[in-house]
């Protein structure tokens, strides 16, 4: 798939018609038949035919046929290709530049704006991690299972910019966020290296205690980042300001087990400040105190609050939560039995690739980003605009 926005503006009405009635389709369906494609473009059965042939050719959907029925699913590609789509025809980007990031659960892009603004365009992806140990945990996407690594991704992207608003609303150190759609946020470029690129610093208690007091100003805000550490936390090049990063993990100070979450930000710092810097300081915050003093101070503006009632309802952020825990819990068994089992290790993945593809055709693991990766690498460091 070519990612960039001469495609995007180019693509025919038609073909647009019918990778949206794939999208469509495959809330209700793995595999979306074709007699449906065909029923919700509303279009010509022939005609519906070569335009999926079209779209495949662009890896935008795939043909799945050793299903029971002929049929089609959305791709990633053709998912970012929406969602690109849709950000370029309200005027929010306009060309797509180098992959900079590619994370377990993201792929990050560089992109501009008409005016050549760069962006951070970041892309979610979830359900590259198997679904079978979630699956087997509980069936808590009821029907929509049968599209959830895009239901996933759409929602943690939906959770990561409701909390990036409020979040850059209320003046903390993160992203500018710009605009969203489906599973992919697109935000301020920040010019910057990640903490965990920086090898010495001249007074490590400086950094240290304003990233305490970022954990602090969260957490008397109702918030805990939840993956606080070295890896989302840039360093801005010009001025060394700490900006926090990655949001889609955050939790209220309400939840059940937030001072676990709270701590946890803190021992990262903690580690890593030791480990690094060989910088230790007895003076760290605790979770009670905190929260004591965020309820007698009374200045108390709650941001999990001001979250839950922007419209990232709290049972989408149960269900986010519980997936993100399945994945987690997974990658540590993982990690575990790869430590000290690696040869049984290699007959289980094999297990498993094969009862995935039975229950879930191709639709996980696949890194149609691949193509992405190829058509945007090229020689120059900017973003690429297509001729206007
Ligand atoms: P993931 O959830 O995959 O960890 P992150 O949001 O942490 O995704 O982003 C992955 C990487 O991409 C970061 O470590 C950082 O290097 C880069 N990155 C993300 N957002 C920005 C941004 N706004 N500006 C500059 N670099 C960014
Ligand atoms: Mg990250």
């Amino acid at each position: 798939m070519k990612l960039d926005a001469t495609d995007l503006r180019y693509i025919t009405s038609e073909e647009f018609r019918v990778l949206t009635a794939v999208e469509m389709g495959s809330k209700n369906h793995e595999v979306v038949p074709t007699v449906l494609i065909v029923q919700i473009s509303g279009l010509r059965n022939g005609g519906v035919n070569k335009i999926l042939g079209s779209l495949a050719k662009r890896n935008l959907v795939a043909r799945v046929q050793n299903s029971r029925y002929d049929g089609y699913r959305l791709t990633y590609g053709g998912l970012d290709y929406l969602a690109m789509r849709a950000l370029s025809k309200r005027d929010s980007m306009y060309s797509v530049g180098n992959q900079i990031g590619v994370g377990k659960e993201s792929d990050i892009y560089i992109v501009a704006d008409a005016e050549g603004n760069e962006m951070v365009l970041k892309l979610h992806r979830l359900g590259r991690v198997s679904f079978r140990a979630i699956k087997e945990k509980r069936d808590y996407m009821g029907k929509r299972k049968s599209a959830s690594w895009m239901y996933m991704s759409r929602l943690s992207a939906q959770k990561e910019w409701a909390f990036m608003k409020v979040l850059h609303e209320h003046g903390f150190p993160i992203p500018k966020p710009i605009d969203q759609a489906r599973h992919c946020i697109l935000m301020e470029f920040i010019d910057a290296y990640p903490l965990r690129q920086v090898s010495s610093l001249p007074s490590p208690g400086v950094l240290y205690s304003n990233l305490m007091d970022v954990i602090v100003r969260f957490a008397r805000a109702g918030l805990i980042h939840g993956d606080f550490n070295e890896f989302n936390i840039l360093i801005r090049r010009d001025t060394g300001e700490a900006i926090v990063i990655d949001f889609p993990q955050m939790v209220s100070t309400s939840h059940v087990n937030a001072e676990w979450y709270f701590n946890r930000d803190v021992e990262c710092i903690r580690t890593f400040f030791r480990r690094r810097f060989q910088y230790e300081s007895n003076l760290y915050p605790r979770f009670r105190s905190t929260m004591k003093e965020e309820s007698e101070d009374g200045e108390g503006f709650r941001l999990d609050v001001v979250v839950a009632a922007s419209g990232f309802k709290k049972s989408d952020q149960q269900v986010l939560e519980e997936y993100m825990n399945a994945v987690r819990e997974q990658n540590e068994e993982r990690a575990g039995s790869e430590n000290d089992e690696s040869e049984e290790e290699e007959s289980e993945e094999e297990e498993e690739a094969g009862d995935q593809s039975e229950e879930e055709p191709a639709a996980i693991n696949e890194r149609e980003t691949k193509d992405i990766a190829n058509s945007v690498a090229g020689p120059s460091s900017s973003t690429s605009r297509p001729e206007a």
